[in-house]
């Protein structure tokens, strides 16, 4: 299926409360088209309530404005998941894109090796710097070394539009875009945008300033936003609605708030990688990012103990991944010159541990340590299979390499598999 997200007619969703539909051949859950519309719309709305002030601010950029090159590199990362739920027979249900569609097409690693702190902050921040990095699990301090976002802007002289980091895990922070590293820091960052708490923040506006039509209706999505924190506590982390909402016109705003308290109040089966992806999508389309990271999270409702919601996580996962490399093949910008990475941040932990098993992921073991990548499009071979181990770290200096710039002297080793 080409052309993009908007021709697709299987618009599934898995979620909450829903009922399975048969399809034609597929099995599908339905989320209704007037539903995903809104949310696009949404989703085209926040990103222009985040880039358009800083696209004026600096000026597309203080720091040069184009890029001489039209490669392009993206990870997406999901949170954490065992083996034995996803690439073993006891879990290929769960990924059926990643397996029969995705697999054959790309260069595939059986042994990633996370030999870092398997929290969400260090784990996403050792991907980015080619570190093993050991800073608190909540983000509150930036990467000691430097990330690839800046690494790639000094080194290229790129702008801030052409590095993005897109994420649905509120326990990773703003922080998370540029080190503390003197020389590079906030100047060379990334776009940092987590698309569902600027959902969160309009909510909380409609809310506080009395948009709903009565005190009924703004009781209930008091409490409807209420259960979508709760729910989303997965790692005891709770939102910090920030003022960064402030920038929409009024127009805009009010549409978007509109729509997002729609959204809330008929409680819509939405995850928060839903909502990732499709803003993800919009940033393509509009950025045309060089170098793209995003982290997916429904996963992590492992947390709260559901089994089969981890399951649901994956599925969407699976369902997100494949949307989204046929979407990226639909951008011209993007096709035949696109390589992406697919991985877990890390496992769980395994059946009978003493900390729940799949519930975390803190057991120095292989089951929470010991996972996959998967590359697909420019620099992978469609087939290739690499059992040799590979690390975490290693991804920072090979997308380097992908860009014709060497990092040398970091932990992480550029990977010679992936290579144009
Ligand atoms: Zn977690």
């Amino acid at each position: 299926m080409s052309g993009g997200i908007a021709k697709c007619g299987i618009w599934g969703t898995i979620g909450v409360g829903l009922t399975p539909i048969h399809w034609g051949e597929y099995h599908a859950f339905a989320m209704d088209t007037s539903r995903r519309d809104l949310l696009k719309m949404a989703a085209a709305l926040l990103v222009d309530q985040w880039a358009g002030p800083r696209a004026h601010a600096f000026g597309i950029d203080s720091l040069g404005s184009r890029l001489v090159d039209d490669r392009k590199a993206i990870v997406i990362a999901c949170g954490g998941v065992r083996w034995a739920e996803t690439f073993q027979e006891t879990g290929f249900a769960n990924i059926p894109n990643l397996y029969r569609e995705l697999l054959p097409q790309g260069t595939f690693f059986t042994s990633i090796h996370n030999a870092g702190v398997t929290s969400h902050y260090n784990t996403t921040s050792s991907i980015l710097t080619g570190e093993w990095q050991h800073i608190d699990d909540w983000g509150k301090s930036p990467p000691q070394n430097p990330t690839i976002f800046e690494l790639f802007r000094k080194t290229l002289n790129a702008s801030r539009q052409s590095t993005w980091f897109i994420s649905s895990n509120k326990a990773l922070t703003k922080e998370i875009g540029a080190s503390s590293v003197r020389e590079f820091g906030p100047k060379y960052g990334a776009n940092v945008i987590f698309p569902k708490q600027l959902i969160i923040n309009a909510v909380a506006r409609a809310a506080v300033q009395g948009r709903a039509k009565s005190s009924a209706d703004r009781n209930s999505m008091r409490s409807e936003l209420e259960a979508m924190l709760n729910a989303d506590n997965y790692d005891g982390m709770g939102w910090s609605v920030s003022d960064n909402s402030d920038t929409l016109d009024d127009s805009s705003r009010q549409t978007v708030v509109q729509a997002i308290g729609d959204l809330v109040r008929t409680n819509a089966p939405v995850t928060g990688d839903e909502f990732t992806f499709l803003v993800s999508m919009e940033v393509i389309r509009r950025f045309s990012p060089s170098l793209l990271v995003i982290t997916f999270s429904d996963v992590e409702v492992a947390h709260f103990g559901s089994y089969s919601l981890h399951l649901a996580g994956i599925r969407t996962f699976d369902r997100l991944v494949h949307e989204f490399w046929q979407g990226v093949q639909g951008e011209p910008a993007y096709r035949d010159r696109t390589t992406l990475f697919v991985l877990p941040e890390f496992g769980r932990d395994f059946d009978g541990s003493n900390t729940n098993g799949f519930f975390n992921h803190r057991v120095n073991n292989e089951s929470t340590r010991k996972t996959w990548m998967m590359c697909l499009g420019a620099a992978a071979k469609p087939g290739e299979i690499i059992e040799r181990p590979v690390q975490h770290v290693d991804i920072c200096p090979t997308i380097a390499n992908l860009f014709d710039f060497k990092l040398t002297g970091l932990e992480g080793k550029p990977l010679p598999e992936i290579r144009l």
